[in-house]
């Protein structure tokens, strides 16, 4: 593939343009019902053409111009891994569902009819993995803060309400119930301040962790309501500020031609003058989006401000299931003064027949590129589940007293103390999570299962 950068020169070479680096005056989105609007979709196969449309009925589907002109590389359809990561694809549904589907576009069948059957259809895609609601939800002076979520000590998670959506949509994304609107599931919270009094009563929190969706789609005048309490001495115990955001990626602009965007750095420098630690957790997946000229510019303005850069990305069939991908993506994000993070394996939500790597392949791919990389880049750490009982990383297969096994580890345990405790499974090249995966030596369960079941009886006692 042709660098893009090349591309970007030569495509916004003639345009009128009121920026040098990118030609966009503002940000325009395409979702399912504009599909026929997007140029460069008329090339190609009509077949593809109708797929998309059919699979954009069940699964949610957004991009915008500047994927669509500087990330995705037109001559390489379907490959292209950014084509790949924003556009919907047959072989994200089952046969059967999507032949009723399209047999319901052909047929024009009633509106109500396709509605219930992609309704039907969204409810065998488990929506809810991994019982989030229950169990991490908690409470400030005995009122339930549903945009809160604190699973591990140190790191409490918060979902602003007007950041529940995205520049563009993953393709592979477990988020992906709330973007077609199966409410329910959203984490939203309506009030920086409950956010504030949380915090101020749990002193044991040291990060907080902005994400969404993507934070970064809120304009600055709204972010900085949530962001300013952290210049207050009241949160002194808050020392880290993580803002998880693809923005990076899929609307670099956000930092740099956006017109708020001045406004939202100066306050980043500001908390980093305050003594506050600021860590943009980018998530990349694929070394095409660090190389555009825009893209740079967004990590040269957002590191000038004394913030860090680390990245995440999930491991995902069709866009990054290759070392030497993840190889290239880790050298460059260490040259672009960037902090490789976590390599997440895909979770059991959404199309996920279509995304999902084996464990076993998973590890390969990890160490076949974490081996070529200097010790800069092995910051990186997986490939790592986060299931329920913590974030647990496939740290090999070995052979143990003529046992093939899985030797695993907890990073981040739901018990702080079930962490870096090496644990074994048994070798199962096609299992592809946590819970499909049996103990190893003819033990009938992990160390933590029996711990675990009491929490959870208990979290669910406690809900009522
Ligand atoms: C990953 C994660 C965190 C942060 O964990 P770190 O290891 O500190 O990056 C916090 N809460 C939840 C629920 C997480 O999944
Ligand atoms: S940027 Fe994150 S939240 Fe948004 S669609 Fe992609 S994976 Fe989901």
């Amino acid at each position: 593939m042709t660098l893009t950068a090349t591309k970007v020169e030569r495509e916004s070479g003639g345009k009128p343009s009121s920026s040098p680096l990118t030609g966009y005056t503002e940000f325009r989105h395409y979702t399912p019902k504009d599909l026929e609007e997007i140029p460069q979709l008329e090339k190609l196969d009509p077949e593809l053409r109708f797929a998309m449309k059919v699979v954009s009925r069940v699964l949610p589907f957004k991009v915008n111009q500047y994927v669509l002109n500087e990330l995705i590389d037109w001559d390489n359809i379907p490959a292209d891994p950014i084509f790949q990561l924003t556009f919907p694809q047959k072989g994200m549904l089952k046969e059967a569902e999507f032949n009723a589907v399209a047999d319901m576009l052909r047929n024009n069948a009633p509106k109500e009819e396709l509605k219930k059957k992609v309704h039907d259809i969204r409810y065998t895609l488990n929506p809810h993995p991994a019982g989030q609601m229950q169990l991490n939800v908690p409470k400030v002076n005995g009122v339930p803060l549903p945009g809160v979520q604190h699973k591990y000590k140190e790191t409490a998670l918060f979902f602003p309400t007007s950041g529940q959506t995205c520049h563009a949509y993953c393709t592979f994304c477990f988020r992906w119930a709330q973007f077609v609107g199966i409410s329910e599931l959203k984490f939203a919270s309506k009030e920086a301040s409950q956010l504030v009094e949380y915090l101020r009563q749990h002193k044991e929190v040291s990060d907080i962790l902005f994400t969404g969706g993507d934070p970064m789609v809120m304009k600055t005048r709204v972010f900085n309501r949530y962001l300013e309490p952290f210049l207050d001495s009241e949160l002194d115990h808050v020392q880290t500020i993580r803002i998880g955001t693809k923005a990076v990626a899929y609307w670099p602009q956000r930092f740099v031609t956006d017109h708020d965007a001045d406004e939202f750095l100066r306050l980043v420098e500001k908390l980093v003058k305050n003594g506050k630690h600021v860590a943009f957790m980018g998530h990349y997946n694929h070394w095409v989006e660090l190389e555009t000229p825009i893209a740079q510019e967004a990590i040269r303005r957002i590191r000038n401000t004394g913030a860090q850069i680390r990245t995440q990305s999930p491991l995902i069939r069709h866009i990054n299931d290759d070392s030497e991908v993840w190889e290239t993506m880790w050298r460059n994000q260490v040259r672009y003064g960037l902090i490789p993070y976590y390599m997440f394996v895909e979770r059991d939500t959404g199309a996920r027949n279509y995304f999902e790597v084996p464990l076993v392949e998973a590890w390969d791919i990890f160490r076949n590129a974490w081996k070529k990389v200097s010790g800069l880049g092995r910051t990186a750490r997986g490939p790592s589940m986060s299931a329920t009982p913590g974030k647990v990383e496939v740290q090999g297969v070995t052979e143990i007293r003529g046992e093939k096994v899985m030797v695993l580890r907890f990073i981040q345990g739901r018990n702080p103390d079930w962490v870096e405790r090496p644990f074994f499974a048994k070798y199962d090249p096609k299992a592809s999570w946590l819970d499909q995966l049996q103990p190893a030596f003819n033990e009938d369960k992990f160390f933590f299962e029996d711990e675990l079941e009491k929490m959870q009886a208990k979290a669910m006692a406690k809900a009522g």
